[in-house]
């Protein structure tokens, strides 16, 4: 019979250090784990997620938001869904949540260096993107121009602001907003993230596209940039999936033959055409 190690996969004391309020659905939670040695031997990357959970409330996979490049504290960015997510908004700081982890593959910084990046991202999509902007912006250097492009449903629902600030005041980063419908006091643009394509200059043969939001979102923006000219093995995303385990037993993850949690949650659009996908339907 195969036996599993198990103490590979208990979940590890964390302490939340602050919360930052993103906008009514989203929160950050900035988490250091109770022992200091497990916060320092913790490696991940970009991509990457844990699997969070809070006592009677179960567990979900939750993406870094944070940069590995950033060691005070991991973060980790919530949009109230369900039963855990929930529990989650109601925590503050100083309480404990469980964590396990880090799964999944990440992007490939090193694949990445020396190409632009155009990150699109719709609402919580930019929660991920926001640890691989991060950690571009601590490899500046390896890393060619930035081009940022954030869509949400209305004013009130954009989050982040705090890193959207930070990232329009960066010399080579371009950083837009758009919403799908406006509110009073808007007079920024409206429209889907796709619109702001038009107000970029960028080169296809040069660049990787890096994609996260809603399937629906997430489809009609890579064959969007397909069209623009850029390789499907430059046009990247990260998928969700209902997942149990993260470890690649339970299998609910599945996404054709390969499973989210194991084989991605990054993959690319070369990779997804080779799977019977809904997004790329
Ligand atoms: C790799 C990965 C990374 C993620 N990163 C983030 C992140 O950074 N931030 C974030 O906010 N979310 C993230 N998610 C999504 C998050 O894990 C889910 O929203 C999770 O279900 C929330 O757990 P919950 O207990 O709060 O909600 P749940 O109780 O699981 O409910 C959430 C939704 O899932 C539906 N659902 C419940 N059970 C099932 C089922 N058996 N089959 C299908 N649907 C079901 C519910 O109806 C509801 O609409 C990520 C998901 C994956 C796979």
């Amino acid at each position: 019979m195969q036996t599993i190690a198990t103490e590979n996969y208990l979940p590890q004391s964390a302490i939340i250090h602050k919360i930052i309020n993103e906008n009514s659905q989203i929160k950050t939670f900035e988490i250091v784990f109770a022992n200091q040695a497990v916060h320092d031997s913790l490696k991940y990357l970009p991509g990457q997620f844990m699997m969070v959970s809070v006592p009677h409330c179960g567990e979900a996979p939750i993406s870094f938001s944070s940069s590995p490049t950033r060691t005070d504290a991991i973060c980790l960015s919530v949009r109230k869904a369900g039963q855990l997510t929930s529990a989650m908004h109601d925590l503050k700081a100083g309480d404990n949540l469980g964590l396990r982890g880090p799964y999944g593959t990440p992007f490939d910084m090193v694949s990445l260096k020396d190409r632009d990046l155009l990150f699109v991202a719709g609402g919580i999509g930019l929660a991920p993107l926001r640890g691989v902007i991060n950690y571009c912006l601590d490899h500046r250097n390896d890393y060619g121009q930035i081009f940022i492009l954030y869509g949400s449903r209305l004013p009130s629902d954009i989050a982040f602001h705090e890193d959207i600030k930070l990232w329009q005041q960066e010399s080579g980063i371009t950083c837009l907003l758009t919403v799908d419908a406006s509110e009073p006091g808007w007079d920024g643009s409206v429209g889907l993230v796709t619109k702001l394509l038009a107000d970029i200059n960028i080169d296809p043969s040069k660049s990787s596209g890096i994609v996260c939001g809603p399937p629906m979102m997430i489809g009609a923006t890579l064959k969007e940039l397909s069209n623009r000219g850029f390789a499907d093995e430059n046009l990247i995303t990260t998928m969700e999936r209902y997942m149990k385990c993260g470890v690649g037993i339970c299998r609910h993850c599945h996404l054709d033959d390969k499973l989210v949690c194991t084989d991605g949650p990054v993959f690319t659009r070369a990779q997804l055409k080779t799977m019977d996908v809904a997004e790329l339907r």
